[in-house]
């Protein structure tokens, strides 16, 4: 195989507040591996929380896991497993596994239990997340040109005509699809989604998928909320001009309480909230990540025992990959207009600065490797 490409642009988080855009080397791919090149990826709140400190010391990291980009050049044994060649667009899934732990081998890898402390890294390796640019090749974050993906990484082919822009949704579609698997959502259910985020109106359209028959959103923000009815939403609630969300939830339910709500706000009193507002029995799937050590305080009978709520913790991706890419490929929803702004890797700051005041009508910003400056939101 002959090399094409000598080196690869990285956005670099050194230390936390610090980051930098750097060059690594990038090999050859061995006989098992991959090397993608980087189309887009999409800037999470989990980036910024990682910068932070917040979770943490991967440092240094190469950020993100929100890519998707083409198939730059694979050895030729990953060629024929995978059934892939050079130019076909991928995803890659954030999620690593080690594909031999107790954990991996039952389906559950996102709660991989692989340990490898002399590289840092403690249950398990996200991309972007957990994998210090010091592990070799020093390729597993998507703030980059190209991603190494060895063979333990799961890939999935895109259709060629899916256009970046939708493409670059598919790990939060797939966060939204687990989340929903979680909650076992059936046809005819009362589905209410706290925390109209990007991936909260994407719970709102994947649970419509899944049919339901009425899906409530709520959140504080009414110019969000407005947004996601055009996901699916048949109601939206603003929880901060109603004094008693459960009576608001229930009138616009028609008198009953859901059947499952769904928690991604990732506040404690959200994730509260979402076991007072569920029926007697109902399922709260709580997917928002609230940072280190946020304590969340339930009435142990009023909230709990008498009312026995399945509370279904959902973790990453794993298993959304699949159902997110069928349903951006069928592109039911105006997935397209979530992107609302595009960056160069040398503007990750100024994207940052963005995402953290929510000016501007910021939904979610992606960065484009490939562009030189920020770029005006598209009409
Ligand atoms: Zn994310
Ligand atoms: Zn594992």
């Amino acid at each position: 195989m002959t090399q094409l490409f000598a080196e690869s642009r990285q956005v670099v988080f050194r230390a936390v507040g610090s980051v930098g855009v750097e060059t690594q080397p990038v090999p050859t791919p061995g006989d098992d591996d991959t090397l993608v090149r980087i189309a887009l990826v999409g800037i999470c709140a989990t980036d910024i929380h990682l910068l932070a400190g917040h979770i943490g010391d991967p440092f240094p990291l190469v950020p993100g896991h929100e890519f998707v980009g083409e198939v730059a050049a694979i050895g030729a044994s990953a060629a024929e497993t995978r059934g892939l060649r050079v130019g076909d667009h991928v995803a890659v899934e954030m999620l690593l596994p080690c594909r031999s732990c107790a954990r991996c081998r039952e389906g559950r890898y996102n709660l991989c239990e692989r340990d490898d402390p002399q590289n840092g890294l403690h249950r398990g390796r996200q991309y972007g997340v957990n994998i210090p640019r010091t592990v070799e090749p020093g390729l597993w974050g998507g703030y980059a040109d190209y991603l190494y993906a060895p063979s333990e990484a799961i890939i999935h082919p895109l259709p060629a005509d899916l256009p970046w822009e939708r493409a670059v949704l598919t790990e939060p579609l797939a966060v939204a699809h687990r989340a929903i698997a979680r909650g076992r959502v059936a046809p005819g259910e009362i589905v209410a989604v706290i925390g109209p985020g990007p991936v909260g109106m994407l719970i709102a359209a994947a649970a419509r998928t899944a049919g339901a028959g009425r899906v409530i959103v709520i959140g504080t923000r009414p110019s969000r909320l407005e947004f996601a009815r055009r996901f699916g939403a048949d109601a939206v609630i603003d929880s901060r001009a109603e004094p008693d969300l459960a009576a608001a939830v229930r009138a616009a339910s028609g008198g009953v309480l859901p059947d499952v709500v769904i928690e991604i706000a990732g506040v404690a009193e959200a994730q509260r909230d979402a076991v007072r507002i569920v029926r007697r029995g109902g399922r709260v799937v709580l997917a928002g990540a609230c940072g280190a050590q946020v304590p969340v305080t339930f009435f142990a009978d009023e909230d709990l025992l008498t009312r026995e709520p399945d509370v279904l913790p959902s973790f990453l991706s794993a298993g959304g990959y699949e159902p997110a890419i069928a349903m951006l490929s069928r592109g039911e929803y105006p997935f397209d207009d979530m992107i609302t702004h595009r960056f160069g890797l040398d503007a990750v700051r100024d994207a940052f600065a963005l995402v953290e005041s929510r000016a501007d009508g910021v939904i979610k910003a992606v960065l484009d490797p490939e562009s030189t400056t920020a770029k005006e939101p598209h009409a």
